[in-house]
């Protein structure tokens, strides 16, 4: 999507601190850290938010949580492990409407989440 700033980050017309990126997925640190180590998984086809995920695409979304969990290892977090998110629309506080797994870790976190 032309306008989208993850599509842009994809594109290489933003630029990002690239993690990872295959043919259907890219991972990149995020520009606003929450956690000593804060990362984002986002698919390469524009899916707008977690809601409007399609049955197709549930194993795309597998694969995305897999590489999330491969990359914390890699940064650090395997033994500890970390928080695996994702906001979905307004109520769930999202502000890139692409959809996105975020990994937070290097810290602990309380539950429930505020
Ligand atoms: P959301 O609030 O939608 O779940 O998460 C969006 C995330 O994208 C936020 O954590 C925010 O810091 C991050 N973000 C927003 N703009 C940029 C950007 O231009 N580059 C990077 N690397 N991260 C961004
Ligand atoms: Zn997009």
């Amino acid at each position: 999507m032309s306008d989208c700033l993850f599509c842009k980050i994809i594109a290489g017309d933003i630029q990002s601190k690239k993690l990872y990126e295959d043919d259907e997925m890219f991972a990149f640190f995020d520009i606003n850290p929450m956690a000593p180590v804060h990362f984002l998984v986002i698919p390469k086809k524009h899916i707008n938010n977690l809601m409007e995920l399609e049955s197709d695409d549930t194993g795309l979304l597998g694969r995305m949580f897999f590489k999330a969990k491969e990359l914390a290892a890699q940064q650090g977090c395997g033994k500890n492990g970390g928080r695996f998110v994702i906001n979905a629309k307004s109520d769930g506080g999202q502000t890139v409407d692409h959809l996105h797994v975020h990994f937070l870790g290097g810290r602990i976190f309380d539950w429930p989440a505020g």
